[in-house]
């Protein structure tokens, strides 16, 4: 046990990426970036939490900012609960613990959307508490580790849990949580492990893929977006109609959208983009097609719209999808890297296939 923790923090040492959340020890910049990454690839969350770092510095920031423009800031990461249990923690937090954010995971647990996960996380890399982070790179690292039982069955959830325990560093909590989550991720990938790069390859039991559930199949479904624009009184500006999602529904409620239209409206018209986009088990075939102006569907079947500037559109809380026929679409500016200032690149946005823990793709698209 003492030469896989050895092991492992020097291969920690050597290989860690240089991520912004692990220039810092503040607990709210911790919290934040565990947040993000919950199913979402690293490459994507390094900008947005550049840039929701520098516009809600502080927690206090944050609680004090209108739901909107947090939403906004999530527009593409996918998931909105997060960001609304997000804000609602931060106000939480604010009003029962003067700002401060609890110190170990069991009273973290007690905020919006922190589960037993983040509570680890944040408990051990911000204040080393000694409780191990079970994310799914580390269940899949320990699955491996300890290996099928003499059986043929893999370890349960509660195993695995009690092993992380065993194997933690209690020194450097934090440190070692990070190690066991970063081997996860760049070396024991869920599909092609690289056990020759694996600093802890001799006790491995596995050293290789493990049997595994097959995934779940993606239904597909064929959905039409219309595109309507008109031009505003500025030269060369547009504005585009958006359409806002009801509150009460199950996905996405209240966030902006383009007005979805029916199949046999567009069955003789030819779409200006076609994208594909995942939403949780669904694969959405989206067309998008260009009206002159609004059909009497679109301003009967939804009420509340609004025509939004382009150039405020990143200000909007937009859905994914929106965000990415916007974007594709050269209407909305995209977001520029706060560190560099140059345009964030295509590989480093929300719009390429993501992946969650298990490998299974996230959100994907086709182009035009
Ligand atoms: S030896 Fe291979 S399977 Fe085992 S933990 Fe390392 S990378 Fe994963």
């Amino acid at each position: 046990m003492q030469n896989l923790r050895r092991s492992l923090l020097w291969w920690y040492s050597l290989h860690a990426r240089d991520l912004p959340w692990r220039r810092t020890r503040d607990p709210y910049c911790i919290w934040i970036s565990e947040i993000m990454l919950q199913q979402t690839r690293v490459a994507t969350v390094v900008e947005r939490y550049r840039v929701f770092i520098a516009d809600f510095p502080t927690l206090i920031s944050l609680a004090l900012a209108p739901e909107e423009a947090v939403l906004a800031h999530w527009s593409g990461l996918g998931y909105y609960k997060r960001a609304r249990l997000l804000h609602r923690a931060a106000r939480f937090v604010m009003q029962e613990h003067s700002g401060a954010l609890p110190r170990t995971a069991d009273a973290l647990r007690q905020l919006p959307g922190i589960g037993h996960y983040t509570a680890a996380a944040i408990a051990s890399i911000a204040f080393g508490e000694a409780v191990a982070v079970v994310d799914g790179n580390v269940e899949r690292v320990v699955t491996r580790l300890l290996g099928v039982t003499k059986d043929g069955k893999l370890p349960t959830p509660g195993r695995i849990r009690t092993a992380a325990e065993q194997i933690l560093a209690k020194e450097q909590p934090g440190t070692f949580n990070q190690a066991m989550m970063e081997l996860g991720a760049t070396v024991c990938h869920p599909q092609w492990p690289r056990c020759d790069k694996c600093p802890i390859q001799e006790i491995c039991r596995t050293q290789g893929e493990h049997p595994t559930v097959p995934r779940t199949r993606l239904r597909s479904r064929q959905t039409a977006y219309g595109l309507v624009q008109r031009k505003t009184k500025q030269r060369g500006k547009v504005e585009v109609l958006l359409q806002q999602r009801p509150s009460d529904a199950a996905q996405m409620p209240d966030m902006w959208e383009l007005p979805e239209v029916d199949l046999s409206v567009v069955e003789k018209m030819e779409p200006v983009l076609r994208v594909r986009h995942v939403i949780t088990k669904t694969n959405h075939y989206v067309g998008v097609y260009e009206f002159i102006r609004p059909t009497k569907e679109m301003l009967e079947k939804h009420p509340i719209q609004q025509w939004a500037n382009a150039e405020t559109l990143l200000e909007i809380p937009l859905t994914g999808l929106a965000r990415k026929i916007l974007m594709r679409m050269d209407i909305m500016p995209r977001p520029k890297s706060i560190r560099t200032g140059h345009v964030i690149p295509e590989a480093l946005d929300p719009f390429l296939p993501t992946l969650d823990a298990q490998g299974n793709p996230r959100e994907d698209e086709t182009g035009k």
